[in-house]
Order: structure tokens, then C-alpha cells, then sequence
């Protein structure tokens, strides 16, 4: 060991989820310190990773940390998210978060910064930090807590190798390298069925690919939300309430999962590719009608379950075999962004927290929210009662078990005057910023927020009843 640090929190990473953790932080408490440590070498986790034409698939004006805008609230005048509020690329969220170490977190003159470092817990819950360059360790003593934010285990294409066999000779490139393609193919085929794949899909479109020269497997088929039934601003007021709502009533109104996703297919609150085809899973993917448009004109789809294998003249699947042209781009997007469901911790564990999700796929919000209780009580029963964790989404039925337990997590901030108000000014809360630019006399639109709440709790009256049949 060659040298030791001492600071209040000790937050492991410096992913998305950690730095909106510790701008809450900073702003919640006067004087806690703070040590970050990464593997990577700037902030951002899993967007150091990225494909090169990734972007949010959620508008910048919900996105980031509390205190830093990331969008400049315009929307796309043209292209597949046109009339929707503008989704950050890659390069943007990084240079955001970079702006935030360098222009918020440094000044302070609170928080230390080790990139290129790895944690490891040693003996007797001591805390080590080696670097990754130069092998130097450093003992770490933490006088208040070790924050884990890795618990997302983001797994994209270029750090997650395919699990599936490749002849030798075949074009097989991970989902980052097609912008680098040096001459056509006859075919190109997109392993994988997540955002990513579909990512994929829109990319060779939009590259000049006609859609016939493009295979798709897809393993299973999934739950879509529309990306304009969640959009900020008063413009939009209208339509996202009346989605939510929507969702609500289908809860209320719903006799068993079946029903439910009728109802909520039917609203336009679920969309999926192939309406002839039951989605087998749920994982949170949005998506514009005009992308959704895009991925329906893909007509060679396979649906025969993973890849085995890629051989020069067919590709082995779980569920056969399919003949292959011996010229085709294989595109690798089988990494499933969320690797897996994080442990079944609480938020807080004793002298550690946990940086889980405790409202609806926000993972940016739960973690703020999860600063600001830290800073602001200290019963841990109710800390955790606050942030009560909500479960990765995996399976269809996933869609309800996340509104569970978001709706008791939201019904609990309402009673806690200082949460409350907190939320109400949150820029990361979607609540807030859908009533950005609502005037205080439009009376309508708060008939809207109350019709919502009542719904809200008739939603709830209902969830057991369905919960009991999954
Ligand atoms: C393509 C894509 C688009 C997305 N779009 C959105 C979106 O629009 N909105 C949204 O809310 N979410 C979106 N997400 C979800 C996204 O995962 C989260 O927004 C967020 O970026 C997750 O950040 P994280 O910090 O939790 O995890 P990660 O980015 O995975 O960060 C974890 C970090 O931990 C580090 N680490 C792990 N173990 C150690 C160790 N022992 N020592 C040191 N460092 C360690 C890793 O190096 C990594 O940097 C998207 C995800 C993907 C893949």
C-alpha cells in the first residue's frame, strides 16, 4: 500500500447515476467530502462505451444532474425524433459530465477525482483503490459512507464479446464498428433485438442500406413506449398527462394481464413491432412512431431464439437453422444494456448505499432523490421506506411490478413535506419538467394533475388484484 485518503463519501464510480448523486450532494450538504473512483477515464460509466451514433432515448431536459441543464429545450425540426424534444448524443452526455466534474464538482473544492482507478474492498472492510496505470494502490478510510453506483452493470457491444461461436472468415463487428464499414455487403444482419439492435436497424437505413439486404434477428420481442407520450414543457402538457392517465385508468380498469396490455396497446401506451406477435419482454425501450415505422419495414426477421452460431452459409439458433449469403455484416447488439437485475439490497445498508432505481426507469432521479434523503434524515427504516427500491424490468409483467412500486414510492414523497417540496423544483423529476411553462392560472391544465392523482389511487385500488396473477 503505497499511500491512504480519507474522505466523507467514498463513491464508487463516476457513471451517470454517481454524478447525479453527488451534485445533490454538494448542494444538500454544506461540507461532506467526496472521493470518486472509475475505471474509465472521464465520467459518464457506460457512455465512454457507447456506439459512436448512440443518443438518449429519452428527451436531455430529464436527463443529467439537478443543477446543470443538458439540453437547450429546442426540438428536432427534422429527422426520426422530429417534434419531439432533442435526445443528447453520446459525445454530448460525455462532454456534459465532464463539464460537471470540471465546473462544479473541482470547484467546490470538495470532491477528488481517481480515473483510471479500480475499488476493491480489502480485509476488514477497509477500502482500496488501485490505479490502472501506474499500480500505485492507496488505502481509502471513509468517515461517513461508500456509495455503489455500479450496480447498473451497463453492458454494451464493445466491452461485452458475443456468447455466440463465429466461423472463421466471417464479418462479425461489434455494434461501434459499422460506422467504419470499407465496402458493401449483400447482406447485413443485426444480431439482437434491445435498443441497441434497433439502433442498428434505423443506422443502416439511414446509411443508405435498403431494407431488404437487412436480416434481423430478433430473440424476442418487446414492449415499446412512444417517446411522445412523455414530453416535457407546457406544449405537450396535454398529451403526456393523457398518457399517464391513460396508463392509470388500463391499470384500474384491467381484469387480468392479458386485458391489461390490450388496454394499453390500444391507448398507444405500449407499441410493439409486429402486432401479430406476443412481446415475450419489457425493457423500458422508447422509441418515436417514426422509428417505429422504420424497424416495421425489416421483413426478413428470424425468430428462432439466440444465436448459437455463425457459420459462412447459415446461422444456428436455439430453434434451427437458417440458410446465411456467405457476403453479410454480422452486427453484434446482443450485450442486454441492463446486464441483470441488481441484488436485492436496500438503498441504505448501514455505512453503505446502494445507487438502485426507485422511481420508474429514472436511474438519474433515484439517485439525486437518494442524495437528498441521505442529506436530509436519518432513520434508515424510513430512509429506505422513501426509496424503496423498484425492480429492473426483464418480462412483460415487469411493466406493472415497476408501476407498483413507483406509485407507493410517489404516494410516500407526497407526505413528506420536505420531499415534496423538493420534488416540486427537481429538474430531473419528468413531473416538474412536463410543468415547465404551465401558467399558474391555467386552471384546466391543474384539473388534469388532480383527474391524474385520483386515477393514480384508483390504479393502486386494482394493482393487488393483478400483481396476485403474475
Ligand atoms: C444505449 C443506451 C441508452 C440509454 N438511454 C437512457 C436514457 O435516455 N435515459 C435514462 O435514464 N437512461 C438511459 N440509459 C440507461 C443508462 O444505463 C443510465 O442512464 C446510466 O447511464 C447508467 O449509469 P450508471 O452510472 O448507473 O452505470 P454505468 O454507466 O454502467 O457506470 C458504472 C461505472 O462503474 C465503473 N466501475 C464498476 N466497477 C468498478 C470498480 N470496482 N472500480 C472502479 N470503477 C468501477 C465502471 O467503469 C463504470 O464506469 C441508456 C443506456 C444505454 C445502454
Amino acid at each position: 500500500m503505497n499511500t491512504s485518503l480519507e474522505t466523507d463519501y467514498l463513491v464508487v464510480c463516476a457513471g451517470a447515476t454517481a454524478m447525479a448523486f453527488v451534485d445533490t450532494l454538494l448542494t444538500e450538504n454544506a461540507d461532506a467530502t467526496v472521493l470518486m473512483v472509475d475505471r474509465h477515464h472521464r465520467p459518464g460509466g457506460h457512455w465512454n462505451d457507447a456506439y459512436p451514433f448512440v443518443r438518449l432515448h429519452q428527451p436531455s431536459a430529464f436527463y443529467g444532474v439537478a443543477s446543470r441543464e443538458l439540453s437547450n429545450w429546442a426540438k428536432d425540426q427534422t429527422g426520426l425524433n422530429e417534434g419531439l424534444y432533442g435526445l443528447a448524443s453520446g459525445v454530448e452526455v460525455l462532454a456534459y459530465f465532464d463539464q460537471v466534474m470540471q465546473q462544479h464538482f473541482f470547484p467546490s473544492g470538495r470532491v477528488q477525482w481517481l480515473p483510471m482507478s479500480k475499488y476493491s474492498k480489502g480485509a476488514h472492510g477497509s477500502h482500496q483503490v488501485q490505479s490502472l496505470t501506474s499500480g500505485e494502490r492507496q488505502q481509502v478510510t471513509v468517515r461517513r459512507k461508500v456509495v455503489n453506483a455500479t450496480h447498473a452493470r451497463t453492458a454494451v457491444p464493445s466491452t461485452h464479446p458475443p456468447k455466440y461461436a463465429v466461423a472463421p472468415g466471417i464479418s462479425c463487428v461489434p455494434v461501434n464498428q459499422i460506422p467504419h464499414i470499407g465496402r458493401p455487403y449483400a447482406c447485413y444482419t443485426v444480431v439482437g433485438s434491445g435498443k441497441t439492435g434497433m439502433d442498428a436497424v434505423l443506422w443502416l437505413i439511414q446509411n443508405g442500406v435498403p431494407p431488404h439486404r437487412t436480416r434481423w434477428i430478433m430473440p424476442r420481442d418487446a414492449w415499446l413506449m412512444d417517446r411522445a407520450n412523455n414530453q416535457p414543457g407546457a406544449d405537450d402538457f396535454d398529451r403526456t398527462i393523457g398518457s399517464t392517465i391513460g396508463q392509470f385508468e388500463s391499470i384500474a380498469e384491467a381484469t387480468s394481464l392479458t386485458d391489461l396490455f390490450s388496454r394499453l396497446e390500444e391507448r398507444g401506451s405500449l407499441m410493439r413491432i409486429d402486432r401479430s406477435v406476443e412481446p415475450t419482454t419489457y425493457r423500458c425501450a422508447v422509441v418515436s412512431q417514426a422509428e417505429l415505422a422504420q424497424l416495421r419495414r425489416i421483413e426478413d426477421v428470424v425468430r428462432m431464439g439466440h444465436v448459437k452460431a455463425i457459420e459462412p452459409m447459415q446461422i444456428v439458433l436455439a430453434q434451427g437453422k437458417v440458410p446465411a449469403d456467405p457476403d453479410t455484416l454480422y452486427i453484434d447488439c446482443s450485450a442486454g444494456a441492463i446486464v441483470k437485475p441488481p441484488p436485492a439490497l436496500p438503498v441504505f445498508d448501514g455505512d453503505h448505499i446502494n445507487l438502485l432505481m426507485v422511481r420508474w426507469y429514472q436511474p438519474l432521479f433515484s439517485a439525486a432523490l437518494t442524495a437528498y434523503v441521505e442529506c436530509h434524515l436519518g432513520d434508515q427504516d424510513a430512509m429506505n421506506a422513501l426509496c424503496t427500491v423498484v425492480p429492473s424490468p426483464e418480462a412483460p409483467a415487469d411493466w406493472l411490478t415497476m408501476w407498483a412500486v413507483t406509485l407507493a414510492n410517489t404516494a410516500r414523497w407526497r407526505q413528506h413535506p420536505g420531499v415534496h417540496t423538493w420534488l416540486s423544483q427537481f429538474r430531473l423529476n419528468s413531473v416538474t419538467a412536463m410543468m415547465r411553462g404551465v401558467k399558474a392560472d391555467d386552471s384546466a391544465k391543474f384539473v388534469r394533475i388532480k383527474e391524474s392523482g385520483a386515477k393514480a389511487g384508483a390504479a393502486a385500488a386494482n394493482l393487488p388484484r393483478l400483481l396476485a396473477a403474475i
